[in-house]
């Protein structure tokens, strides 16, 4: 299996002044090979945090689903790269609610981003009321099969190439989780959703991260469920302590 993969997301947070917990994190990510350990900086960031680092992946945390083009404000998959970045998150509950992103237009910008020759970090997740209401694997599972890239590609391609992020939008930034049980079944039901998709190789080994509320002392049991491959981590990657406490605990 691949090695377990833990990302930090910045969101709208990090001022050059925090280069330096880049700095740490990827100077403790050298000596935690059996991890592998990633950022997603704010755009702004990019290009210093690359440069800045030696072990860890550099990301960003949207692009644009075009080529180039008259679209103020908008940044292409090309550019996320030329400035350093390896990987997108794409289909951020955030970006699906502050911006309107359909599962449509998050499937254009993962084709977008690979195409870009970048690796991509799909995520989904239900409200609170969907997980009340008893339907949350049925919703996850639509948004996935809407929002998936077709790829084509070699299962181990495939396999490096996409990550799948499970987070619970009542979970984000709420300190609250799910049980281990919860998210193994939610794990579980997307584990099969990508062998249909992807055959059998590369849908068993496509990573499946867990994302919300993930913290120094939750890590460990969550990291332990089975078909959990990783975390995506927000509050707690803004610290190089917090973030390898949750490095340290996979
Ligand atoms: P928190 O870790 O702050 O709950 O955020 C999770 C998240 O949305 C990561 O993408």
């Amino acid at each position: 299996a691949p090695r377990p993969y833990i990302v930090g997301n910045w969101k709208m947070n990090g001022m050059r002044s925090m280069l330096g917990e880049a700095r740490a994190i990827d100077r403790a990510a050298q000596r935690l090979m059996k991890v592998e350990v990633a950022l997603a900086p704010p755009f702004t960031l990019i290009h210093a945090v690359h440069r800045e680092v030696e072990q860890i992946g550099v990301g960003a945390q949207d692009c644009h689903a075009g080529e180039d083009g008259p679209h103020t404000g908008d940044i292409s998959a090309t550019m996320v790269a030329d400035a350093g970045a390896k990987f997108v998150i794409l289909g951020h509950s955030e970006r699906r609610q502050d911006h309107g992103e359909t599962n449509e237009l998050v499937r254009a910008k993962a084709d977008a981003a690979l195409g870009a020759g970048m690796r991509v970090i799909l995520c989904c997740g239900e409200e609170e009321s969907v997980r009340d209401g008893g339907t949350a694997e049925a919703f996850v599972l639509n948004q996935l099969r809407k929002s998936l890239p077709q790829m084509q590609s070699e299962a181990d391609e495939i396999a490096d190439r996409l990550t799948v992020a499970y987070e619970p939008i009542w979970a984000i930034g709420t300190g609250r989780t799910p049980t281990v049980a919860e998210v193994e079944a939610m794990h579980g039901a997307i584990r099969t959703l990508l062998i249909e998709l992807y055959g059998e190789t590369a849908g068993s080994d496509v990573r499946i991260l867990y994302g919300g509320s993930v913290k120094p002392d939750n890590a460990a049991e969550l990291m332990a469920a089975k078909n959990v491959g990783g975390a995506l981590v927000g509050g707690a990657s803004l610290t190089a302590e917090s973030f390898l406490g949750i490095v340290l605990a996979t």
